[in-house]
């Protein structure tokens, strides 16, 4: 889950990470009134949760309280990357004398968060790795022993800090991943980290992505869940418990099981497709579940064939077939279908789906063969 950035740096005020003084509003007069008490001279930020905004116009110096509603009225009818800018943050302004980019996340090659940092900060990370990679800083952290003083001293040093803002960075440091670890978090990113004129450390901007396997822990993170913002068909998979990624091939696929799933978009791949989607189903998937799924499935414009690949354990084939045909009354677009059941009742299961007339193979190979050859028929 994505928190917007007035949420990320509430979580790392709370941590003690230094943040500007300013509060969000929703409509135009809110933001006059906020940009009053700061004092007039302001930063107006659309709140939406895409990267690159500042890029977009969403980012706006303004000197007045007058025309922070005058800035505020434009960006709340702006749409950024196809999302309605509904919430503005009001932030007072900082006079930037150096920009930082600071982050942690979970490295995947190490098994342990790793705190990235660079003296170039402000712009986009991935940037700065791709024309200048010597100029970021990895440190990993080990989780059991958390991020050591010593460690942030020399992420300073190494980005070139002067000694005398050391102490401070590291107190940054130390905030910022325990708003990681706290949150459970995936990502926490300050960019930019300035210091100012006045030789303060501020973290302007912040982006928090929280781990949604971890959420049952954080029922105060819950609910700032921005569904607006989500991808509907993501929202209502949620709703059923089902994990759905959207990706950008044309062969649908409705796998119980994430390891299965991934499997079964590997065997697309190897037959010269392109999965449309994961989506795990789980275990014991009852048949509204698996209806739900299908109806996901088919939301997505691209799709041209779906290829079900069911393990019957938990699960059994013929609730799944049922699901199937339960889901198939409710569908207007007519999208060949293949199905794979294995296990517990897959006759039932397979003499349910072949009444309604549907493809079904014995093994995975030729059901992927057959998906392919539908999805580009
Ligand atoms: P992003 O483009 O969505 O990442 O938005 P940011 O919050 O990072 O802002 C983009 C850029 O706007 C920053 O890197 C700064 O250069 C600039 N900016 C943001 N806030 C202020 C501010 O208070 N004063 C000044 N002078 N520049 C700011
Ligand atoms: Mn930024």
């Amino acid at each position: 889950m994505k928190l917007h950035e007035y949420q990320s740096k509430q979580i790392f005020a709370d941590n003690g990470v230094p943040i500007p003084h300013g509060r969000v509003a929703v409509t135009a007069a809110a933001a006059k009134e906020i940009a009053e008490e700061l004092g007039g001279r302001v930063v107006i930020k659309a709140q939406v949760l895409v990267g690159g905004r500042g890029k977009a116009g969403g980012v706006r110096l303004v000197k007045s309280p007058g025309e922070a509603e005058e800035i505020a009225t434009q960006l709340l009818s702006m749409q950024i990357k196809g999302l309605s800018v509904r919430r503005v943050l009001v932030d007072e302004t900082a006079s930037i004398r150096t920009e930082i980019y600071l982050g942690i996340t979970n490295d995947r090659m190490t098994r342990r968060p790793v705190i990235v940092a660079s003296g170039e900060g402000g712009v986009e990370i991935e940037e700065v790795a791709r024309t200048s990679p010597e100029r970021i800083v990895r440190v990993p952290i080990d989780p059991f022993l958390g991020l050591r003083e010593y460690q942030a001293r020399s992420v300073a040093a190494r980005i070139g800090l002067d000694r005398d803002h050391w102490k401070a960075f590291g107190q940054i440091c130390l905030g910022l991943y325990g708003a990681y670890s706290r949150c459970d978090a995936t990502l926490a990113e300050i960019n930019p980290l300035v210091i100012t004129e006045e030789g303060r450390f501020l973290a302007l901007d912040g982006k928090m992505l929280i781990d949604d396997n971890a959420m049952f822990r954080h029922p105060d993170l819950a609910e700032l869940r921005d569904v607006d913002e989500e991808q509907p068909e993501e929202t209502e998979a949620r709703k059923y418990g089902l994990s759905y990624v959207k990706m950008d091939g044309q062969v649908g696929c409705m796998v119980n099981g994430a390891g299965l799933a991934m499997a079964t978009m590997d065997l697309i791949k190897s037959c010269g497709g392109n999965p449309a989607n994961f989506l795990d189903i789980g275990g014991g998937a009852s048949s509204e579940k698996v209806a739900a799924a299908l109806r996901i499935i088919l939301t997505d414009a691209n799709v041209r064939s779906v290829l079900f690949n069911i393990f019957g354990g938990i699960t059994r084939c013929d609730e799944v077939a049922r699901g199937i045909l339960n889901a198939l009354r409710t569908v207007t677009r007519p999208v060949p279908m293949v199905a794979r059941l294995v296990g517990t009742n897959e006759e039932e299961g397979r003499r349910i789906l072949a009444s309604a007339k549907m493809d079904t193979a014995l093994t995975l190979v030729e059901a992927a063969q057959k998906a392919v050859t539908l999805a580009m028929g």
